[in-house]
C-alpha cells in the first residue's frame, strides 16, 4: 500500500488513517502538529529527522544555532539577555533558533527564582 500523501510505499503495521487516508508515518505527524515550542510532537519529529540523518549533539544545526548551543554549553548556563549581548544577536531571532533547539531537545529553559536561564540539555 501507498501512503496517498507522498506516495511512499508503506506496510499496513506502518499506516495511519487520518480523514479517511492512509498515511506514512511522517505525514501523519505532519498533519497531526504544526510546530510549535514546547509541541512534543515538534519535538518528536525533530528528533526523529535527526535519528535518521545520523545527526548527535550540535551536528546538523546552523552556525547560529551551534553557536548558540556551544555557547551555552561552556556557559552552563545565561540568560536571554547574555546571549543576545555575547553573541550580538536580535531578541526575535534567538526566540527563533532557540525553539528549533529546543525541538531537537539540545536546550532547555529553567526558571531559577524569577530569572529563566537558557542550559543545554544532558
Ligand atoms: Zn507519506
Amino acid at each position: 500500500m501507498k501512503c496517498e500523501k507522498c506516495g511512499l510505499e508503506i506496510i499496513k503495521e506502518d499506516s495511519y488513517e487520518h480523514l479517511g487516508k492512509t498515511l506514512c508515518e511522517d505525514c501523519y505527524i505532519e498533519v497531526q502538529h504544526v510546530p510549535r515550542p514546547c509541541d512534543p510532537g515538534a519535538v518528536y519529529s525533530a528528533r526523529k529527522t535527526r535519528e535518521m540523518l545520523g545527526q548527535k549533539g550540535s551536528e546538523g544545526l546552523t552556525p547560529r544555532q551551534k553557536e548558540i548551543y556551544n555557547f551555552l554549553k561552556e556557559k552552563g548556563k545565561a540568560t536571554h539577555q547574555e546571549v543576545i549581548q555575547a553573541l550580538d544577536i536580535p531578541p526575535q531571532e534567538l526566540q527563533k533558533e532557540f525553539a528549533i533547539l529546543r525541538h531537537c531537545e539540545l536546550v532547555k529553559g529553567s526558571k531559577e527564582g524569577n530569572t529563566i536561564y537558557l542550559t543545554v540539555m544532558d
